[in-house]
């Protein structure tokens, strides 16, 4: 019987040479040097990076593709951001929503990424935005992997309709249970948000991804509530803060203590490169803080920490198209991740370790026995992906291949030669 689907000379992160990979049914049955067999479709990788999918850990999918609409953010900032997208949100329906978060959905699948996990706007009258994502999610499953979290945007207190609203989408069939204390009126209503967000997620089985500390503000501390309660309700990596962007101006002493707690609690960090790098800070005089959550020391204190695009063409950010391993060389930069050790880290934020987040490690890796899921960048090596952020030759989902881009050639016209430019570095020692 031949295999449905062989990838040849693929090379894997952390394993030397190149092996090959058969697909039966879906599901990796072989992964190994030579494998000799028959295939219905081949496809010769000529020692390209066979990677698991990108995982989009944070993507507020119901906004992308609003941009200017009703108007532009012109300070750049959160809160008017956020002004802006509450000017429109009532207007939105949910068939609006459906097309403007599956086209996000498509890029997303052309480019590699394969799960994400989208947040829905359920603050407000109208619940468009999360029943939008929840048929996007049941309509797209066999494209992309999603999960969508409730995200009370406002707030749970600020409104008192709010709290029953976050329960009515629970209700609806959300995975994750959201929250965003630090926009609470005062801190211990913030306080009273984590907690009851921890109530609910427990009460109803959902996950947990809240954003938390998503401030400059060094006194906003909710991330130590949200480990206290992983902990005290035993929930461990079902449990995610997204931005922690106040941890970027922690002092010292604090953030040690907060690291170890993280790595007890179990739980998971994202980091959202695109908004974190031109939200935080921006209304800072010079010298202006970079406002990150600490990803570098958090790795080094076993931490698990991974990545999202977050705002894709919406009222906080103009730009982006979807592609993880743009946002993974940013977050680089921003966060100093650029030691030989450290550059395939960042591709690890941007795939295994957000596999990790959204708890899908059972259906993913390259590994025989589970879904054939795979992307193949035209570069040989997570570092060379993080240089060359090249196009993904192929994607593989269960496998079927759903997305295949021809590399760009370039040539150079000099001195009346032509040359092809490959942005390779020059052989040596030969
Ligand atoms: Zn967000």
């Amino acid at each position: 019987m031949p295999a449905d689907l062989l990838v040849r000379n693929a090379r894997l992160a952390g394993r030397d040479g190149v092996c090959d990979l058969a697909i039966e049914g879906g599901r990796f049955t072989r992964v190994g040097t030579d494998l000799g067999v028959d295939a219905k479709e081949t496809l010769d990788a000529e020692g390209r990076l066979a990677s698991p999918p990108l995982v989009d850990c944070h993507l507020h999918l119901d906004a992308s593709l609003t941009a200017g609409k009703p108007r532009h953010n012109e300070s750049g900032t959160l809160l008017e951001g956020i002004q802006v997208w509450g000017e429109l949100k009532p207007s939105l329906t949910e068939d609006d929503v459906v097309a403007r978060a599956s086209e996000i959905v498509r890029w997303s699948a052309a480019q590699g990424t394969l799960f994400i996990r989208a947040h829905a706007d359920v603050s407000g009258d109208n619940d468009a935005m999360v029943r939008g994502l929840l048929r996007v999610r049941d309509e797209l499953a066999d494209l992309v992997t999603i999960q969508v979290t409730a995200f009370p945007q406002d707030g749970i207190f600020a409104d008192e309709a709010d709290e029953a609203r976050l329960e009515r989408a629970i209700e609806l069939g959300v995975d994750c249970v959201g929250g965003i204390p630090h926009y609470e009126p005062t801190s211990e209503l913030g306080l009273m948000e984590v907690h009851r967000v921890f109530e609910l997620a427990r009460e109803h089985g959902r996950r947990i991804d809240i954003h938390c500390d998503e401030t400059g503000d060094a006194n906003s501390r909710f991330l130590e509530v949200m480990a206290d309660d992983t902990i005290k309700h035993g929930l461990t990596s079902r449990v995610t803060a997204s931005h922690c962007t106040a941890m970027g101006s922690y002092e010292p002493y604090y953030s040690s203590k907060l690291h170890g707690f993280l790595r007890s609690s179990g739980i998971n960090i994202v980091v959202n490169p695109y908004a974190n790098s031109l939200i935080q800070g921006r209304l800072d005089p010079y010298p202006k803080r970079r406002g990150f959550a600490q990803l570098k020391e958090l790795l080094r204190a076993g931490v698990n920490v991974s990545l999202g695009n977050d705002v894709i063409m919406d009222p906080w950010y103009q730009l982006g198209k979807a592609d993880l391993v743009h946002a993974a060389n940013l977050a680089l930069h921003f966060t100093y991740m650029s030691g030989l050790d450290e550059i395939p880290e960042m591709l690890a934020c941007a795939t295994w370790r957000g596999a990790k987040t959204l708890g899908v490690e059972d259906e993913y890796g390259i590994e025989e026995g589970k879904p054939a899921h795979l992307v193949v960048f035209d570069a040989p090596s997570p570092v060379e992906v993080l240089r060359l952020q090249p196009v993904r030759r192929w994607v593989v989902r269960s496998g079927r291949v759903v997305a295949e881009t021809t590399p760009p050639v370039t040539r150079l016209f000099h001195e009346g030669r032509e040359e092809t430019i490959t942005f390779a570095p020059p052989a040596t020692g030969a």
